[in-house]
């Protein structure tokens, strides 16, 4: 049963969670537990059982005392209760990170009943029931694809259009009238330059890669996807840094050894704009001019290799 906090101007009651998840009423600072239901009629009981204190509430109506208590109010145990009930409500229903949360409440409650502050548990202490509290409307991390649940509103368009096209090995999301419209676009440019649409690489942007790749793979399962050249050129820098050659690429003077390692790092990247049948050519000849690099030859291997 979700907690409900009611202030009314008299006197105040609260539906809080007991540890044993049953609803417990807060009325005038005393805690009862739930007796009985009748009809409309919801019967609480002291929680201590040795006194007969007794309230009832006629639904819509709020709860009201039936039979006086034979002790004095435990104040402080209610305030704190309410008050975590109260977090760990908002933590189930919003997406505010739970501290801050727990922050915000500890304000309100300063604002308005300063005095009641003392009695409320630090967050270190609380933090793991409330942390539990916002696990309870998450379901537990996927492990595999076939493990990640893409249903209902998250799997359609704001008009209710099917928003996950069908793939058995990744999650592609899009529409088929967007992959249609993308193919009529291609297929266009192709009719009106007398090109036959078969296409076998597709270069893609690279932050979008990932997702791109599967559409067109779809498209057109033949084609082969090859990385755009801004990732192409990010390779070659990564692996020359790897190989210990960063010095080169920290301040534009240095040694002749470290000239030559960026003048081959822009040759490098310069052959992606060349035409592929002079690309081995030019390739060993940037090879031969800058062997004397001393340990380029993993760079050499790589790039051949790529
Ligand atoms: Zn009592």
């Amino acid at each position: 049963m979700l907690p409900i906090t009611y202030i009314l101007l008299y006197y105040t009651f609260s539906i809080v969670d007991s540890k044993r998840k049953k609803a417990v009423l807060i009325l005038n600072d005393y805690r009862y537990t739930q007796d009985r239901i009748r009809n409309n009629n919801t019967y609480w009981k002291c929680e201590d059982r040795s006194c007969t204190g007794r309230a009832s509430q006629k639904c819509p109506d709020d709860p009201k005392k039936t039979q006086q208590h034979s002790h004095s109010p435990n104040q402080d145990q209610c305030n704190v209760e309410e008050f975590t009930t109260n977090v760990k409500k908002r933590i189930r229903e919003e997406s505010e990170p739970v501290r801050k949360i727990f922050r915000q409440e500890l304000v309100k409650l300063r604002t308005k009943n300063p005095d009641q502050v003392q009695s409320v548990p630090m967050f270190e202490q609380i933090k793991t029931s409330l942390y539990s509290a916002r696990n309870e409307s998450f379901p537990p991390p996927p492990e595999t694809l076939a493990d990640v649940k893409v249903d209902g509103k998250w799997s359609q368009t704001l008009n209710n259009e099917p928003f996950l096209l069908p793939d058995t090995q990744n999650l592609i999301f899009g529409t088929i009238e967007s992959l249609d419209e993308l193919s009529k676009n291609i297929q266009n440019v192709c009719y009106r330059n007398s090109i036959t649409l078969n296409p076998k690489f597709a270069t893609l942007d690279f932050e979008q890669g990932a997702i791109s790749a599967c559409a067109c793979e779809l498209l057109f399962p033949d084609v082969k996807i090859k990385g755009c050249n801004f990732h192409f050129n990010k390779c070659l820098y990564i692996k020359l840094q790897n190989l210990g050659f960063q010095s080169a690429f920290i301040n534009s003077g240095g040694n002749p050894n470290e000239i030559n390692v960026r003048n081959l790092n822009k040759k490098t990247s310069a052959l992606a704009f060349m035409p592929l049948t002079t690309v081995k050519d030019l390739w060993s000849q940037t090879m031969d001019e800058y062997d004397t690099i001393n340990g380029i030859t993993p760079f050499f291997d790589y790039v051949t290799e790529s």
